[in-house]
């Protein structure tokens, strides 16, 4: 029996760019020791007074079917929080609650993208947009952005592949890069959205966690709120990831689609789920930042160790929990830097490859292991570059 080409074509075939994960997975699984800076999750588990609020919630009989749209509660306090951080007036009827910004993603190009359409993003980018895109059966189109940019995408290149599309897709701050955009980055793709008359869709998961300048969502540019759809989550910024929490804001007319397509797909998030996660909101802005803490230190430890070597460039950390590291000058590729680090040092770090083109040359560390051993496994890294440099 056929299957579809949209399922047999997701991944676009060849690498996925998972092998060195998946070889430390496995020399893990053989009782190696490996110091994993792979995945982007964070190093503590979701806090218990959350994990009691969903206990409590469940037991209190939030167990049923919930509201497919997201409780009431929960798209109230999406939208006041969106609209605190944003300026941009935003009711209920702007939201909707998904099982994570994964699912956001895929309902927003769904809610877009035709089949055939084609959908823009950008290069480096997170793992899963392409097939997102697949998944929806647009076609995908990267658009390059440059490590010597500090991969601040330029608005020329988006409008010279702009033609026909109907729809950008942007995440700042910046998986795997760590880029956060700037605001003349932001207007100048506002203006190529407006030109070319494209959906924005804005993957705004990492918003809690900002080194550098501050998070501004295009929504909240003019002339953007009635054309945008920005992806929002729980896991980053709340540490709940496995609670599967997510969410999107864009105009009421496009949610009001969204409920009709989230009522054939996914038929909401579980009540005790969202329970917790208005709880885990009531918490405030200083929640968010201890959460974020542990990033915003290791930022700085990484920024120190990597003053000491000329060897390695650090594209500017100035958001969420990755460390973009160009590697260039040891000759290597990154996906053989990458293999060479964990064959020789027991060291996994994700190669700029895996993430596209543009990071070529480059590894992603995720800064999600405890302090001193990150540290640690810095210098080993960066000892590692300068001998293969001859420096
Ligand atoms: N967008 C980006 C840029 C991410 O890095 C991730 C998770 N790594 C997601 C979206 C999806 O996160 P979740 O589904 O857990 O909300």
């Amino acid at each position: 029996m056929g299957l579809s080409q949209r399922i047999t074509t997701l991944t676009g075939g060849g690498s996925d760019g998972w092998d060195v994960f998946i070889k430390a997975r496995r020399m893990i699984a053989q009782g190696i020791s490996v110091t994993e800076l792979t995945i982007g999750e964070h190093d503590i588990r979701t806090a218990a007074p959350i994990l009691q609020d969903m206990h409590r919630s469940a037991m209190a009989g939030h167990t049923g079917y919930a509201m497919v749209p997201g409780t009431d509660t929960l798209r109230d306090v999406v939208a006041r929080r969106t609209a605190e951080r944003t300026g941009v007036p935003t009711t209920r009827d702007n939201v909707l609650i998904t099982p994570g910004g994964q699912a956001a993603l895929f309902a927003a190009h769904a809610a877009v993208c035709d089949p055939g359409d084609t959908a823009l993003y950008l290069d480096p980018y997170y793992a899963t947009y392409p097939g997102t895109l697949r998944g929806v059966s647009a076609i995908p189109k990267a658009i390059r952005t440059r490590a010597e940019d500090a991969f601040q995408p330029r608005a020329t290149n988006i409008d010279a592949a702009a033609n026909g599309a109907r729809s950008l897709l942007i995440n700042s701050p910046n998986n795997p890069t760590g880029t956060v955009y700037s605001r003349a980055t932001l207007q100048g793709i506002a203006e190529v959205c407006q030109r070319h008359d494209l959906w924005l869709i804005s993957d705004e998961v990492y918003d809690t966690q900002v080194w550098d300048g501050a998070h501004l969502s295009p929504r909240a540019l003019p002339g953007m709120s009635a054309r945008t759809l920005v992806v929002g989550s729980m896991s980053k910024s709340h540490a709940m990831t496995g609670a599967r929490c997510g969410w999107i804001v864009g105009p009421a007319e496009v949610i009001t689609h969204l409920i009709t397509f989230a009522t054939h797909t996914t038929y909401g998030v579980p009540g005790f789920i969202q329970d917790a996660s208005v709880f885990a909101l009531n918490q405030g802005t200083d929640f968010e930042d201890e959460i974020a803490e542990p990033f915003r230190r290791r930022r700085a430890l990484a920024q120190a160790v990597l003053a000491g070597q000329n060897t390695i460039g650090l594209i500017p950390a100035q958001g969420a929990m990755y460390l973009m590291l160009d590697i260039r000058a040891t000759g290597l590729s990154g996906d053989a830097f990458a293999n060479a680090l964990l064959d020789q040092h027991q060291i996994a770090v994700m190669p700029g490859e895996s993430f596209g083109a543009s990071a070529a040359g480059h590894v992603r560390v995720a800064m999600t292991i405890d302090d001193r051993a990150f540290e640690a496994a810095l210098r080993t890294l960066c000892t590692f570059a300068d001998g293969l440099a001859g420096a």
